[in-house]
């Protein structure tokens, strides 16, 4: 079975091609496949039954998702779904909107998954304690961007954004997080703007370098989490034991070939990586880069962490200024439904 939701634009040509089909029939097809929702081939009434017929015939499929469960922040700007795919393959996905003061309509972000669980195993990552279950596939990634613009489209609003920062590490699965981009910006799939795409990664070296050679002006964001090794590897498990210089190294090349600036997440714990030492270290290791920094005040999870005081925060934020490094603190969305940052695992829910 191969679910039509992972086909290319170029390949989908192809695809009637090798059907008998006019090759303007791809569009008809994609177009209902994208603005339409459709949850079967028999609902693709744009395309003539013969068609539908022979796609089925040549196993072709639309995947099928269920919403497991949702919930809804206090306030109404955050939502968390659990999509269930097939019986092992559940995973959370989260619809952020921000309001404007001057009205109009909302930026709506959707944060997916790549993975269910994850391999790397940050100890402060509720995702990562629940271990490593497996890989999605592009067509697993498209849906849940699909699944909430369906539901934002009925109160006419659309997705606007995207961030990699579900559950999972997008490099780690990196071929089919590549094909769910491509399938999500062409314009002649999705066609939501590359500008708009944040993908963040905890730093797989092979896959920052790729990324760079993509032709995709998708924004990147590394998980630093702390200026020394040491103290990295008892954040990231995983990690290799240079792996805050050739983070550093890679963060270079990437900006030498994409010209793109790359902003460093920094999940802030307290008593672990707050100090003013290690503030001023982290300052000394970026100054000069135009490097962006991001704050993550530690969001709760089930482990021993917690978050700094808001004055401790705000203290780490003013070294980094004052040592010439752009730092801002990322606004807390769905804290209270476990939507947040690092909050998304399945094993408790299923
Ligand atoms: N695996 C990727 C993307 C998913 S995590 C990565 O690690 O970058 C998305 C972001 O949430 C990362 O910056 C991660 O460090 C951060 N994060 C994880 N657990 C967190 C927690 N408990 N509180 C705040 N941020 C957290
Ligand atoms: Fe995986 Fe990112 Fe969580 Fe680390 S922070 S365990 S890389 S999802």
């Amino acid at each position: 079975m191969i679910d039509l939701y992972r086909v290319l634009p170029d390949e989908m040509d192809e695809l009637v091609v090798k059907l008998g089909q006019p090759r303007y029939r791809a569009d008809q097809l994609l177009q209902a496949l994208y603005h339409n929702s459709p949850n079967t081939i028999s609902e693709l009434n744009q395309i003539p039954s013969s068609m539908r017929d022979a796609l089925v015939e040549a196993n072709y499929t639309i995947g099928s998702q269920s919403e497991a469960n949702r919930i809804v922040s206090d306030d109404g700007k955050t939502t968390k779904i659990l999509l269930k795919f097939d019986e092992d393959t559940f995973i959370e996905t989260v619809l952020m909107q921000y309001y404007s003061s001057q009205g109009g309509h909302p930026r709506s972000t959707v944060c997916v998954s790549t993975q269910v669980g994850c391999p790397m195993g940050c100890v402060f990552c509720a995702t990562g304690q629940m271990g490593f279950k497996k890989n999605l596939r592009a067509e697993e990634i498209v849906a849940q961007v699909l699944y909430f613009a369906h539901h934002l489209q009925q109160r006419q609003e659309h997705v606007t954004n995207l961030v990699f920062m579900g559950m999972g590490e997008p490099l780690a699965n990196y071929e089919e997080t590549i094909r769910a981009v491509r399938l999500l910006t062409h314009p002649r799939a999705f066609g939501l703007g590359q500008r708009n795409i944040t993908i963040s990664t905890v730093g797989v070296i092979s896959g920052i370098d790729n990324l760079a050679k993509e032709d995709l002006q998708v924004k990147l964001a590394i998980s630093l989490h702390a200026p020394n090794d040491e103290l990295r590897r008892k954040l990231v498990p995983t990690a290799g034991p240079n792996s805050v210089k050739e983070l550093f190294m890679a963060s270079k090349r990437y900006f030498k070939t994409t010209g793109r600036r790359i902003t460093f997440e920094y999940a802030l714990i307290d008593g672990v990586n707050d100090s003013t030492k290690t503030a001023a270290e982290l300052a000394n290791l970026l100054k000069g880069n135009g490097a962006h920094v991001n704050l993550i005040p530690l969001n709760p999870t089930a482990g021993q962490f917690q978050r700094p005081a808001r004055k401790r925060v705000l203290a780490f934020q003013q070294i980094l200024r004052d040592g010439g490094v752009n730092c801002t603190v990322r606004v807390e969305k769905g804290v209270e439904i476990s939507a947040a940052c690092g909050q998304l695992r399945t094993d408790t829910i299923t």
